[in-house]
């Protein structure tokens, strides 16, 4: 391979930027990566990655990609545990209720908790022998100089390890072959290296879209309980005296223009619980619940209807900024302020967009209460049991 670099540093080491070490180690002579967890004995999750403790799957190109850099790797995954499969073949895919025929694709996902997945990959970086993994390092700032043409130079990356700031310098240049460095973070954690280092840049104007333009979405839940008799026209004649669960998917438009869509779930769980989302997505049955499930009575229906909405763009709003108060390893921490598009006017006036998300979102719940109605057989659904909408 040719190299193009001495050096490349590589800030994080989560799945991406494992796989880009891997990359670059073909690349360039050193490549160090460099990571703020310690990283756990055996592969279980860690502070870093909290949707570790989700169950994981690859599909297929990333299987893949990471089976051609590291081979074999997919077989040390299965021996872990993983279930290797055709992701058309071996699994059911069920769309608008309709289960899908299942058909060999040789497409080949992997299914694993994302520690193995994780731990594999690490141990494999770790055994080549131009990459070096720094743990427990928290990465405060990139290292600068501001050239002679005005252009800002990266040098280094700055660490901060046992209570000390600590450099790590980039190999400088050598026969026009450059160091790099690659930030592989989450957007909040690469906004606030990206201030915290360039806010002084280029008179203050390398910054000044930093942090801007911050989008997520509008979610509203509502969870309602509803006697089976009012969709008993749709179900089978007899009661089955087991855990029953649905999903609907339902798109919509406000007239702002902006789209939202309802997940939908629903779950015959009269003695189980009001939370057919938490009974669907959190409890997977163990043996012990198995039978209460069976048991579970189904004259009333737990519907949670969950509203996701479109967020309106480059709302003055919502930025990333540093704060002025709080540190986290020796550097102002990064602040997330989103536009309060659930608090009424008086109370937060707000820009156009903060507006224009306000009325998709009351649009999203009048549509979400129209469903509710739906299901409940247009009866008032709250006089049956608990209603719960919560906002985020
Ligand atoms: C609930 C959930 C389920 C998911 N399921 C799947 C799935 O089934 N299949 C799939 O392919 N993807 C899935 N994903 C997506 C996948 O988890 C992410 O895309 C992936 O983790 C992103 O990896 P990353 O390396 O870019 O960043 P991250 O995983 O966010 O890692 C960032 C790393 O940087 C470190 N770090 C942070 N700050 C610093 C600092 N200052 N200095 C040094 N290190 C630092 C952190 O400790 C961490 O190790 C899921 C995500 C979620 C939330």
């Amino acid at each position: 391979m040719k190299h193009i670099g001495q050096h490349a540093i590589v800030i994080g080491a989560s799945m991406g930027g494992l796989l880009a070490a891997r990359a670059l180690s073909d690349f360039y002579a050193v490549v160090t990566v460099l990571e703020r967890d310690a990283f756990p004995q055996s592969d279980i999750p860690r502070k870093g990655v909290p949707q570790g403790r989700h169950a994981h799957g690859l599909l297929a190109r990333g299987r893949s990609v990471i089976e051609n850099f590291f081979p074999g790797w997919t077989d040390e995954v299965v021996a872990s545990g993983g279930v290797r499969g055709d992701i058309a073949g071996d699994v059911s895919w069920i769309g608008h209720g309709v289960t899908i025929k299942s058909a060999p694709s040789h497409l080949v996902g992997l299914l694993a908790p994302r520690p193995v997945l994780e731990g594999h990959v690490r141990r494999r970086l770790t055994a080549l022998s131009n990459v070096r993994v720094i743990e427990n390092c928290s990465v405060q700032e990139l290292i600068t100089e501001t050239q002679s043409d005005n252009w800002v130079n990266v040098t280094g990356v700055r660490i901060w390890q046992n209570g000390t700031s600590t450099d790590v310098m980039l190999a400088p240049p050598r026969n026009g072959a450059r160091s790099a460095v690659v930030i592989s973070l989450g957007t909040i954690e690469t906004t606030r290296i990206a201030l915290t280092t360039f806010r002084q840049s280029l008179q203050g104007r390398a910054a000044e879209r930093m942090g801007k333009n911050l989008v997520a979405h509008l979610r509203s839940n509502l969870t309602i309980r509803i006697p089976r008799q009012a969709i008993e026209a749709n179900l089978p004649p007899t009661v089955i005296p087991s855990l029953q669960c649905s999903a609907l998917l339902v798109k919509g438009k406000a007239p702002s223009g902006r789209t939202f869509h309802f997940q939908i779930t629903a779950a015959g769980l009269n003695k189980l619980g009001v939370d057919s989302e938490a009974e669907l997505f959190k409890k997977i049955p163990t043996l012990e619940h198995l039978g209460d499930m069976l048991r579970a009575t189904d004259d009333t229906v737990v519907i949670t209807i969950r509203g996701i909405g479109e967020m309106t763009a480059r709302n003055p709003d919502s930025f990333v900024d540093l704060s002025t108060t709080e540190k986290d390893f020796d550097r102002p921490k990064a602040v997330v302020t989103l536009g309060n598009a659930k608090a009424s006017v008086q109370d937060f006036p707000g820009s156009v967009e903060t507006n224009i998300d306000r009325d998709t979102w009351k649009a999203m719940d009048a549509v979400s209460d129209k469903i509710a109605l739906i299901f409940a057989g247009s009866e008032p659904f709250g006089e049956e049991g608990v209603i719960l909408r919560q906002e985020f």
